[in-house]
């Protein structure tokens, strides 16, 4: 291959980019103000490759399998499986191990799927950039950039790679990702000195770090590994942190439970020794009893239940970040939402236009061609001077465009300016002709605090025209009005069309002289002349109006904070079913309040208006000193605060920033009000299989452990093939087949078990309720107690009537089979009962959950291979049982049926007698019941 004369190096020299002018670093790198062409950007693709970085995995294979070995459990089971055969007792050395093994291939299995899916959801938001290729503004997927490219950033934007900036307005840059620093940096254009230190070199922009304010366009110098951010990424790993509070309070509750477990096993074993087993004997009970109680599934099964959450909420497009939030979401008391997009549609429809000759209806809704004027109901013909010049001001003030099709429009930008764009298409004024006349020399764009946007032009006659549209009040500060108009008189008008739920936006204009190409900030301070409002509609979505009832009877306060006017924010509180009694606070008097004041009024309104993003991190922490569970949405840079704040971040997936993504707990991938109370239900949903799993889990160790230290204590020691032995209703081995083989067959299957019919018409559970809670640990008791009870009278029973028919041996083989068989049945008759916390099955649905009947089907065909098969039998000492045998067993085991209805009941009983007095707590903004967290 020979490269042709416009080719870049393959391998772009080591050049200081920092250290270059903005046209000496265009023109080395082989590229143009104007970006390249598409032809050209492909190729340097296929040549330099994707602009990803590759990153050292958490869940990769080796780190999953060395977090199941690293685990005290699993040295206990070892430790036992070595003294087993230090004892002679080789087999069952050998079956405890071969049951490790198999448990952690198990578990490695499922966490590394789990762990893998997890790391998948990074994937889901995807990174974009904005490029100038051929001349034209493109958003492209950030793995696409490559070296010349030509990119704008803005507020908010994550730098896609590393970059030279050919143009700066007020950028600053955060740099943490990099240097640490969180301070943001000022950039600047001139080139600086070869041997500047990284933190110096103060014309780059690094990839991976966050545009804090302003604007720039840069030319991209490397992409991928070739970045800054490459070079260091092989030490971060990826952000995926498999901890949350409950698998934290869970390893605690394991260390516990295991250290409790070995001094039980050592007075088991003083009590053998006094009971005058001979020591070794002794020292199996010991190691039995170490290998019945300890969970060693139930890690395992939380971090599956965990993982299937997070991508059932993936799949209801929420999009976890922060694996915490998963169960976070659950205790959501308070979602404070913005209005916009979120709460409503997004497509915004300009009804209204006034101005200070006349105001006028417009016909014709959603984005169709046929609008008229109307002025009091009577259609005008042509449209008249002033109104022409809001039209068209709007349409120049303005970075939304058309994409014209057939009958409709297509929009690019903001909905709230593409709203301005067909209005004035309707009207008959063409963007693209109005747009090639008055051509555009500068502009400062929109931000929320700041609630208006300027852009300079040249009109046309060798002078300049300022365009300013926002906020009416903020615009009419810089506005001289014209003799018989007073400010109050436009906003009675701004109010009327806001009482409407109409989104009203001001348009002024002001001329600046022929030599200014460059607008600033004192240049929209003031002298601008009112060209009148256009008032637009935006619908309440149908399914948040639907969310918003859900989470009202699940116990949960939605609040709307909205940038909005506050008879906007009223008009569509209303719609949305929000208010309690229609009062609204506005930005201003929050910031007015004190602290105390604050959280009463934080917590008794339900729609704020007008509100900055410095206000709802107040907001925030005024609801958290009530002990709210709050849950906050944001998009832009400088909701990052609030949302970090927030014990769930919400940012949005489509519109919002990448600063605002990177603070976030989860991302909403539809921008949605309503995923955020399906990641609510499902976040409910997956506490409660955890404490399903756990109420199911914990009795058969407790059970397994009652019946070994029941007859350790009482039971007769005997004479067995000539040896003193004590007589033991289950072998270690047996223990070890029901504590792992059984239990985790079936409790996995509990985490994949549908929401409880009930899941949002209850409150939102109190996060600081112990993992280990009354209910739980009635349960184990019940449960352990019955089961326990259950096979040891079982086991007794068969032995007596079977030891002078078949001997001691056999005698005692079968009653041992049938105890763990009894136990096992016992088993899929409980977890049964616990697929519903509260309510029936059948209300559940019998069948709503397959893999409950894979779990039993599997789990009944082992049972069969270890009664029936001659190797199980020979390795786990057990006989073949007859049917009278499993009748009886299964008989037993059945008792656990009514048992646990009972207790089911009555609770139910209980609670709706302790939820009857429906008083609502004040902060619960009258709406619903729930626990006052204490
Ligand atoms: P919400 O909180 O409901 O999502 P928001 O916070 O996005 O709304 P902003 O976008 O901050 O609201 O808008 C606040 C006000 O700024 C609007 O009421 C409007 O008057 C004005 N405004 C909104 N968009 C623009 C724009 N593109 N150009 C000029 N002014 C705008």
């Amino acid at each position: 291959m020979h490269s042709s004369p416009t080719e870049p190096p393959r391998n772009l020299p080591v050049a200081a980019w920092y250290a270059l002018a903005p046209e000496a670093a265009l023109e080395r790198i082989q590229s143009t103000p104007e970006g390249l062409s598409l032809a050209e950007a492909r190729e340097r693709l296929a040549r330099y490759g994707p602009n990803v970085l590759e990153r050292e995995s958490q869940s990769g294979p080796w780190r999953v399998l060395f977090r199941q070995i690293n685990n005290p459990l699993i040295w206990v089971l070892l430790g036992a499986a070595a003294l087993a055969i230090a004892l002679g007792k080789v087999t069952d050395g050998l079956v405890v191990l071969a049951v490790v093994v198999l448990n952690t291939l198990i578990g490695f299995v499922q966490e590394f799927r789990a762990g893998k899916a997890i790391e998948a959801l990074s994937r889901m938001v995807p990174e974009t950039a904005t490029v100038l290729r051929e001349g034209h503004k493109v958003t492209v997927p950030a793995a696409e950039l490559v070296p010349g490219d030509v990119v704008l950033l803005c507020s908010g934007d994550k730098v896609p790679a590393d970059m030279r900036l050919i143009a700066v307005r007020n950028l600053q840059v955060e740099e943490a990702a990099l240097t640490g620093e969180s301070v943001p940096v000022h950039k600047q254009l001139q080139p600086v000195a070869e041997e500047a230190a990284l933190g110096d070199r103060s014309n780059l922009a690094f990839g991976g770090t966050l545009v804090a304010t302003g604007t720039g366009t840069a030319v991209v110098v490397a992409t991928g590994a070739a970045t800054e951010l490459g070079r260091i990424s092989k030490l971060l790993g990826e952000a995926v942190d498999m901890q949350t509070p409950l698998t934290k309070a869970l390893a605690s509750i394991g260390r516990y439970l295991t250290v409790g477990i070995l001094l039980v096993s050592v007075v088991l074993l003083g009590v053998g020794l006094l009971r005058g087993y001979e020591a070794s004997e002794a020292l199996l009970v010991g190691i039995t009893l170490a290998v019945a109680a300890i969970p060693e599934g139930l890690p395992a099964i939380v971090t599956i239940a965990l993982a299937i959450g997070v991508q059932r909420m993936a799949a209801r497009r929420a999009v976890i970040r922060k694996l915490p939030a998963v169960e976070t979401l659950g205790s959501t008391t308070v979602i404070c939402s913005d209005k916009t997009g979120t709460l409503t549609r997004n497509e915004m429809t300009v009804q209204a236009l006034w101005t200070p000759s006349g105001a006028w209806f417009v016909s014709g809704v959603g984005y169709a061609p046929e609008g008229r004027l109307h002025q009091d109901g009577v259609p005008v013909e042509g449209v008249p001077a002033a109104a022409r010049e809001l039209l068209r001001a709007g349409v120049l003030c303005n970075d939304a465009a058309l994409l014209p099709g057939d009958g409709t429009w297509g929009l690019t930008g903001d909905p709230t300016e593409g709203a301005l764009l067909v209005v004035a298409e309707k009207a008959g004024i063409r963007v693209e002709e109005a747009r090639e006349r008055f051509a555009r020399m500068d502009a400062i764009p929109f931000e929320s605090e700041n609630q208006f946007m300027a852009t300079l032009h040249a009109n046309g006659e060798g002078g300049r025209h300022v365009f300013l549209k926002g906020a009416p009040e903020v615009l009419l500060r810089r506005c001289e009005l014209s003799q018989g108009l007073s400010p109050e008189a436009v906003l009675a008008e701004v109010e009327r069309m806001a009482e409407a739920g109409m989104r009203v936006l001001a348009v002024a204009m002001k001329e600046l002289p022929a030599t200014r190409d460059q607008l600033e900030m004192e240049d929209v301070a003031g002298g601008f002349c009112l060209l009148g409002l256009q008032g637009m509609i935006d619908p309440p979505r149908e399914e948040a109006i639907a969310a918003v009832r859900a989470c009202h009877e699940a116990g949960i306060v939605v609040k709307m904070i909205t940038g909005d006017h506050h008879k906007t924010a009223e008009s569509i509180g209303r719609e949305l079913g929000l208010h309690k009694d229609g009062s609204v606070v506005t930005g201003r008097q929050l910031a007015e309040l004190d602290d105390a004041r604050l959280s009463e009024v934080a917590a008794s309104t339900n729609v704020f208006a007008r509100v900055a993003p410095e206000h709802k991190l107040r907001l925030v922490r005024a609801l958290q000193s009530r002990h709210h569970v709050v849950a906050m949405t944001g998009d832009g840079v400088n909701d990052a605060p609030a949302l970090k704040q927030a014990n769930i971040g919400v940012a949005m997936g489509i519109t919002g920033t990448a600063v605002s993504k990177e603070a976030a707990d989860i991302v909403l991938t539809d921008d949605n009000f309503a995923s955020i109370a399906a990641a609510v239900e499902e976040g409910r949903r997956v506490y409660d299989n955890l404490i399903k799993s756990l109420a199911f889990v914990l009795p058969t160790n407790l059970g397994l452990a009652l019946i070994l230290a029941f007859s350790v204590a009482f039971f007769p020691i005997q004479s067995v093939a000539g040896e003193l032995a004590p007589l033991m209703p289950m072998l270690p081995t047996q223990l070890l087949w029901i504590n792992l083989v059984a239990t985790i067959a079936l409790a996995l299957p509990l985490a994949f078990e549908a929401k409880e019919v009930n899941v949002m018409r209850r409150s939102p559970r109190n996060p600081h309720e112990p993992v280990l809670s009354r209910f739980v640990v009635v349960r184990t008791l019940v449960a352990a107690v019955l089961m326990a009870g259950g096979a040891l009278g079982l086991f007794l029973w068969e032995y007596r009537a079977e030891l002078p028919r078949v001997g001691q041996e056999v005698a005692l083989k079968e009653a041992q089979t049938m105890a763990v068989t009894t136990v096992i049945l016992f088993q899929i008759f409980y977890m049964l009962m616990c697929r519903s916390l509260r309510g029936s099955v059948f209300k559940l649905g019998l069948f709503s959950n397959p893999a409950v009947f894979v779990g039993i089907g599997v789990l009944v065909l082992l049972q069969a291979g270890f009664i029936y098969l001659p190797f199980m039998q020979k390795v786990f000492g057990t006989a073949a049982l007859g049917w009278g045998a499993l009748g009886w067993s299964a008989l037993v085991a059945a008792i656990i049926l009514p048992v646990i209805g009972a207790e089911k009941a009555w609770r139910s009983r209980r609670e709706r007698a302790a939820e009857e007095p429906v008083e609502p707590p004040h902060d619960m903004g009258g709406l619903g019941r729930r626990h006052v967290p204490a």
